[in-house]
């Protein structure tokens, strides 16, 4: 599988592109706004050929796919393009600055048939699936409430358009919120329907929000709690799930890396749910290779993409304005 990279940015040099080749892909090119950019990361991460033209870059270099992860507000012209020159795309969250937009690219993708995900990493997890293993099982009923763990300290060297710029989809609620979304849409198995919300700036937001809590409500009755931050040094993340049988309690889950731990009680007691250590990303890119050659779906697919975006427009909009906020998922 041949990739290109739109996007000479960290996620990419830190995870996707190990991940690319750790799951057999070749990348054959990188785009960035720079030329010099574009050549020194190339040569960096020894990939053959640096553009900051994408339409040369697709033309030039007979891509099966590509990998988007530039800023956000770049994401709806960037996969649009690439899907008209019939690249399979894998796109990173947010996928667009609006639902809508977002209902554009994946329907976009359907009628061009090229392979559509959204690189959600968590539901890669081997915690993740086990958690929603249990879950399916019976292992702890009807699920009543969700609480979402989810502030952490953004690490210094992503200091930078997350945190002062509205315009490149900066904030918490577009960078974690849309994550929290699909790992609980991932275990319940079904979507939020309204929330509430409050926000806030807390130290390193300047222009965004850097904290957000809000309650949401799914069809089954079930109450869902998230709190998502950049500005929290000290705290763990974790997802406990509460059932009529029993409760899960998961922490140090909501992580790049497979590491956490995970507890089962009952009225039997408590028990430790052991899980699968393999790389979250490579995982991901496993699925979307075996997408491309028609075998299944990506682990996270266009629609999962729009549905997370969408929980987290709902959640900017019900901090915004203080009201109960009913999540529009674009017609999907
Ligand atoms: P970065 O800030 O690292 O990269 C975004 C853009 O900033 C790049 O495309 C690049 O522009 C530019 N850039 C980055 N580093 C430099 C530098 N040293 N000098 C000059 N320009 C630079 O963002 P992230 O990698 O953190 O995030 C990118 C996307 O990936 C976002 O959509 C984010 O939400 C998503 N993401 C997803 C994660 C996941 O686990 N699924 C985790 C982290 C991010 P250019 O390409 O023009 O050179």
């Amino acid at each position: 599988m041949r990739w290109g990279l739109i996007g000479a940015s960290n996620i990419a040099a830190n995870h996707m592109i190990g991940a690319i080749r750790g799951a057999g892909g070749d990348i054959r090119s990188v785009l960035s706004a720079s030329a010099d950019r574009a050549k020194s990361y190339a040569a960096e991460h020894g990939i053959a050929h640096g553009y900051d033209d994408l339409d040369a870059m697709l033309a030039a270099d007979s891509l099966d796919a590509v990998y988007i992860s530039t800023t956000n507000e770049k994401h709806f012209a960037q996969a649009m393009s690439a899907i008209a020159a019939g690249k399979h795309v894998l796109c990173e969250k947010p996928l667009a600055m609006s639902v809508s937009d977002a209902v554009t690219m994946v329907r976009a993708a359907d009628a061009a048939g090229v392979v559509f995900g959204t690189n959600h990493h968590l539901r890669n997890a081997g915690s993740h699936l086990a958690i929603r293993e249990a879950v399916q099982a019976g292992r702890i009923g009807d699920v009543l409430s969700v609480r979402v763990f989810h502030a952490v300290y953004l690490p210094p060297f992503l200091h930078g358009w997350r945190l002062d710029n509205p315009g490149a989809g900066g904030g918490v609620i577009p960078d974690i919120v849309v994550h929290d979304a699909d790992t609980v849409r991932f275990h319940l198995g079904e979507d939020p329907v309204d929330v509430v919300a409050i926000d806030a700036a807390s130290g390193l937001g300047q222009g965004v929000e850097d904290s957000c809590m809000s309650v949401w409500s799914m069809p089954s009755g079930a109450m869902v709690m998230a709190h998502e931050s950049f500005t929290h040094a000290f705290a763990q993340t974790g997802l406990e799930l509460h059932g009529t049988k029993g409760s899960i309690i998961a922490r140090n889950v909501m992580t790049q890396r497979p590491v956490g731990q995970i507890t089962l009680r009952t009225e039997a007691g408590e028990e430790a749910i052991t899980f699968s250590d393999h790389n979250l990303y490579v995982r991901a890119l496993d699925h979307f290779h075996a997408a491309m050659e028609g075998k299944g779906r990506p682990s996270a697919d266009g629609i999962d993409g729009i549905k997370s975006l969408a929980v987290a427009a709902a959640v900017a909009q019900a901090a915004k304005t203080g009201q109960r906020t009913t999540v529009d998922y674009g017609g999907v």
